[in-house]
């Protein structure tokens, strides 16, 4: 097999995507449609799963929601027989305030849905993984690695999800299922925008400070694409990432502090 081929997805993966159907769980869910593999995603926000590419199925679930994640699972089962790849994408902002500020209903909100919903997902997609030898992606960040004032419970969940995935990696590992975290860093899109907008209010200034400030922690100036998340999971999800198991991956441009 030449080299280049170790880059590629194999034909006909089965692929499931959580919060696919925007942001950066629509590039992933696109990018492995692309590749040839049939994709699945679930969101929270219908307009969005209405205008999902052809090809791509879905079912309307709040990962944070035990009963919704079921369901999607005997969905799933509906729509493919088996899973090879799952990329617990879901995750939410949550506030941006101190940490005296915030309210325990964002605290709460912010952990159902950044950890606990990867632990509600991850539970049920074991069994299927240890029968393919499949990959679990768990969408952490950078604040996964790093610490991020004003944004403590996010920096937490997201801590956390590292650490879940790299206690699962040992566990599965003997199974042959493969557990990594990806950390991207500012991701251009409708989200950061928001994100950026909040930190200018919150600090009194305007949103084209905020930016350069943000960008002045990058070494490479400059934010992430979607698409080079996706290509990340993508590659883990080839032979190329067949010996790559229990990290937590930073696409990032290099931020060296939040
Ligand atoms: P986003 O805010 O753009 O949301 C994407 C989708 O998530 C939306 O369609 C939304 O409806 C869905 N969603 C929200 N809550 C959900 C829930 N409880 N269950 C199911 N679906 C839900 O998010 P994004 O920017 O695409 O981020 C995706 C992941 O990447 C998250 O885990 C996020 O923390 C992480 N991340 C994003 C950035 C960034 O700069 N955008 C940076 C680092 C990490």
């Amino acid at each position: 097999m030449k080299t280049t081929e170790l880059l590629i997805p194999k034909q006909g993966l089965k692929v499931l995507v959580t919060a696919g159907a925007s942001g950066i769980g629509l590039a992933i869910a696109q990018a492995f449609l692309d590749a040839g593999a049939r994709v699945h995603v679930c969101d929270i926000d219908d307009k969005s799963l209405g205008e999902l590419p052809a090809g791509i199925t879905s079912t309307r679930a709040d990962v944070s929601d035990e009963t919704d994640v079921e369901a999607l699972f005997r969905a799933l089962c509906e729509h493919m027989d088996g899973l090879d790849v799952v990329v617990n994408n879901a995750g939410i902002a949550g506030p941006t305030a101190g940490m005296d500020e915030i309210s325990t209903d964002e605290w709460m909100r912010t952990i159902d849905i950044n950890l606990n919903g990867q632990y509600l997902v991850a539970k049920r997609a074991i069994p299927l993984l240890k029968a393919s030898s499949g990959l679990l992606v768990n969408m952490a960040s950078v604040a996964g690695r790093l610490g991020f004032a004003y944004r403590t419970p996010y920096a937490a969940s997201k801590w956390a999800v590292v650490g879940l995935t790299k206690s699962l990696a040992s566990e599965l590992g003997p199974d042959g299922v493969r557990v990594n975290a990806i950390l991207p860093g500012i991701v251009s899109g409708p989200r950061i925008q928001r994100v950026i907008e909040d930190r200018a209010r919150q600090r009194g200034t305007s949103y084209a400070e905020m930016e350069k400030e943000n960008l002045a922690k990058v070494s490479m100036r400059k934010m992430v694409e979607a698409t080079d998340i996706a290509a990340m999971a993508l590659f883990l999800s080839a032979s190329g990432g067949a010996n790559i198991s229990g990290q937590a991956l930073s696409v990032c441009a290099n931020v060296e502090s939040l």
